[in-house]
């Protein structure tokens, strides 16, 4: 293998083909803000649960999109729902919608 002198650890090796995509489309069809995410960030630097937990729609979203569902709901399960994130969102994606769609669908399984 060439070395570029850098390399990925297996832990944040991301196999896209083994990704359950039905997943991923069952939570684009309940919330189409996890298709239309930029990962701009807006959500995680506004976030009131940051400050004391690690909380950030943002990875969430990607969590998703990765195929890593329990790193999702790690990410959201200090959320209070405040809905600040949603204010600044430039996409105009309803978080908090989304959040409840999240924690709906994994709860749920
Ligand atoms: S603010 Fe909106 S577009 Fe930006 S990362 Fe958060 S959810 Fe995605
Ligand atoms: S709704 Fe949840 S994720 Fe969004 S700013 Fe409030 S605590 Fe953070």
């Amino acid at each position: 293998m060439m070395d570029f002198g850098f390399y990925l650890t297996p832990s944040s090796t991301i196999e896209l083909d083994k990704v359950d995509r039905k997943a991923v489309d069952d939570l684009a069809r309940a919330d189409s803000g996890f298709r239309t995410c930029i990962a701009c960030g807006s959500c995680t630097a506004s976030c009131t649960a940051g400050v004391f937990a690690e909380t950030s729609v943002r990875r969430a979203i990607l969590s998703v999109l990765n195929g890593r569902d329990e790193k999702a709901m790690d990410l959201l399960s200090s959320c209070m729902l405040c809905g600040k994130c949603m204010m600044v969102c430039p996409r105009g994606i309803n978080t908090r919608h989304l959040i409840l769609s999240l924690q709906k669908y994994y709860n749920g399984k």
